[in-house]
């Protein structure tokens, strides 16, 4: 789960790493309080759950509360690399000397954290990471040994910051920052710029932060800050009901259970000369309404001209499928054609009920490749 600038801030103020004081503001009359509040100059940010909004306009300085009205006015409904600015975050504006970049991913090839650290922050990090490589020093911790006074000696050191009181601050940001990383059990914390003030202060002037959603039950604040407007309806509601779902950008919409069965059938789609719309994972085990869930879902995205329904029972028995087709044709007045392919454990009995029922848009198929062929053909 990815989080905005603001929240990711919050996040490193409770770890104790120095941000700017600044204030939400969603129209640009809260903004302009914002300013007020505030004092002096601000600047005013796009909150999007994207990079590079400084270069795209979503980044600008007001002297005060009329500037930053007007530059509210001017962000809002700006579109970022296809994400609509609804959210600011409006903050005291830092004097800036020099812009460098700290940062701890999670490498999962080590099994470890890894700091980055840079005096060349402010510009894509991929840009010194590939034409000045010897710039951006890497560091990996030892989850057992944890953060060590020597890490950030090692990350200065081989950066060449040699003013001692930057070298000071940089040392407790880094283990503050990866304090923060592990209590919030995230896979990214990126500080860029942390940049140094004309007094000498060194300070987070941006964050970006992912959490890891297999560790959202254990911070159940931080998963309510994700921001539920910002996904589309149909992903909307996959999370509501719990439904794992993948947007694709195809036809068909498929069903299946079990993500291995998913991405052949996603493959034999493909075969018959069709695309995939969407996917969903039925799982093990599922019921009648989870298959209703599930075609609620596909169903709600626009691009869906057909739907593939592919069931393997195992654990699944297909008797219970079909009974959630059956019981999702009868609730929700599906026009789309749906293909059934049912076989394993009880698939007899899954095709003889969809057989008795015999909706005119459904049509069962004896094979994988006869479904995909035949949802392929009905998209047209
Ligand atoms: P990004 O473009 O999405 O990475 O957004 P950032 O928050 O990193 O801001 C981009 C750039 O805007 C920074 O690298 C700074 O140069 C500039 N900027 C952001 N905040 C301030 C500020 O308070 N004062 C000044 N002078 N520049 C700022
Ligand atoms: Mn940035």
């Amino acid at each position: 789960m990815d989080l905005y600038e603001y929240q990711g801030k919050e996040l490193f103020r409770r770890f104790g790493i120095p941000v700017s004081e600044g204030r939400l503001a969603t129209t640009p009359a809260e903004a302009r309080v914002a300013s007020e509040e505030l004092g002096g100059q601000v600047v005013v940010k796009a909150q999007v759950l994207a990079g590079g909004r400084g270069k795209a306009g979503g980044i600008k300085l007001a002297g005060g509360p009329d500037e930053a009205e007007e530059c509210a006015a001017a962000i809002l409904g700006m579109d970022i690399s296809g994400h609509v600015v609804r959210r600011l975050w409006i903050e005291r504006a830092s004097d800036i000397t020099r812009e460098y970049y700290l940062s701890l991913t999670f490498d999962r090839g080590e099994k470890k954290p890894l700091f980055m650290f840079t005096t060349e922050g402010g510009v894509d990090i991929e840009e010194v990471a590939a034409s000045r490589p010897e710039r951006l020093a890497r560091l990996h911790v030892d989850p057992l040994e944890g953060y060590q006074p020597w890490h950030a000696r090692r990350l200065v050191f081989d950066v060449g910051l040699e003013d001692p009181a930057e070298q000071k601050q940089v040392a407790v940001i880094a283990a503050q920052l990866y304090e923060c990383f592990v209590a919030c059990d995230a896979m990214l914390c990126e500080i860029n710029p942390l940049i140094v003030t004309p007094e000498g202060e060194v300070r987070a002037l941006d964050s970006k932060f992912t959490v890891d959603d297999n560790a959202l039950f254990r911070h159940p604040d931080i998963a309510d800050m994700r921001d539920l407007e910002a996904y589309p309806p149909e992903e909307r509601a996959a999370r509501a009901k719990d439904v794992t779902y993948v947007k694709l950008d195809g036809e068909v919409g498929v069903l299946g259970n079990g993500a291995g069965l998913v991405m052949s059938t996603l493959d034999v789609v493909g075969l018959a000369g069709g695309r995939a719309a969407n996917f969903c994972d039925l799982g093990g085990g599922g019921g009648a309404q989870g298959v209703v869930d599930a075609l609620e879902v596909i169903t709600a995205d626009p691009q869906v001209r057909s739907i593939l329904l592919n069931v393997f029972g195992g654990i699944t028995r297909c008797d219970e499928v079909a009974r959630g087709i059956l019981q999702a044709v009868s609730q929700m007045a599906i026009e789309h054609p749906i293909i059934v392919r049912l076989d394993g454990t009880n698939a007899d009995e899954g095709r003889r009920l969809l057989a008795g029922a015999a909706p005119p848009n459904l049509h069962v198929e004896p094979t994988m490749l006869d479904a995909a062929r035949r949802a392929v053909e009905l998209v047209a």
